[in-house]
């Protein structure tokens, strides 16, 4: 199974994904995670995707595609994968799919989770995430259970760089302009779930899996699993 949670930043796709590997057993490849490791770890690559991450524009097609191809060699990502944050060009999703199709594989089921965009920022600004593990938490929606420290190993939160307001809007208008393409490119698939993104972090969850449930079974009117599309039903 390939799927990606697809959505604006600050949707919660990180959050929902933290959740999704755990549940499925399958790998996060988050390419925002990605390239924040080879930063911290200070290689070339990290070098050469700094200043994208830190003004929150997209690193070129070429440099993620090369970051993923790798991360699918991994043996761990044979029986699937959850995507994060990629594809977020058409380029990147048209590359995709001939990874995928070489690989004997196709993308399964993108999740749409639809945040409206006005909500979006509030959301990043009070976003705080754990510096090792990467989990992000927000002081009123996901509050950690202890002040400032993450839940899952006790690290101190901070506050990334691109979730400042400034920063968040301009994510937000690369976001409409060069990501939301994407979708239709995977609605002519027959594909995407749309999901609603609002309201408490468990909700969205229980729609995401009833949504997942749903095509796995072949009863969302999308593609069968013989890739058919079975139009309006
Ligand atoms: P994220 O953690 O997914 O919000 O990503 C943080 C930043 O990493 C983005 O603002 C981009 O600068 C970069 N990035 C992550 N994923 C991609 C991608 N698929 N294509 C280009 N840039 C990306």
């Amino acid at each position: 199974m390939n799927l990606t949670l697809f959505g604006p930043p600050g949707s919660g796709k990180g959050t929902q994904a933290g959740f999704l590997v755990r549940h499925f057993g399958i790998p996060q490849v988050s390419t925002g995670d990605l390239f924040r490791s080879e930063i911290e770890a200070g290689t070339p690559l990290g070098e050469q995707v700094r200043t994208y991450l830190d003004n929150g524009d997209l690193v070129p097609d070429d440099t993620t595609l090369e970051v993923v191809g790798r991360r699918l060699a991994e043996p761990d990502t044979a029986g699937g994968v959850l995507f994060d944050g990629f594809p977020r060009t058409v380029a990147q999703a048209t590359e995709l799919d001939r990874m995928l199709a070489r690989m004997g594989r196709r993308m399964d089921h993108v999740i749409f989770v639809q945040v409206p965009t006005e909500m979006l920022v509030s959301r990043m600004a009070g976003r705080l995430t754990c510096p090792r593990c990467g989990r992000t938490y927000h002081p009123e929606l996901a509050p950690p259970r202890r002040a400032n420290r993450c839940d899952v190993d006790g690290t101190g939160l901070v506050m990334r760089e691109d979730d400042r307001p400034e920063t968040a809007r301009r994510r937000i208008g690369v976001y409409l302009e060069q990501t939301l393409p994407v979708l239709a490119h995977y609605r002519q698939q027959h594909v995407v779930s749309d999901v609603d993104g609002t309201g408490p972090i468990e909700d969205v969850r229980s729609r995401i899996l009833r949504a997942i449930d749903r095509r796995r079974n072949g009863r969302d009117g999308s593609r069968r699993p013989d890739g058919v599309a079975e139009g309006g039903s």
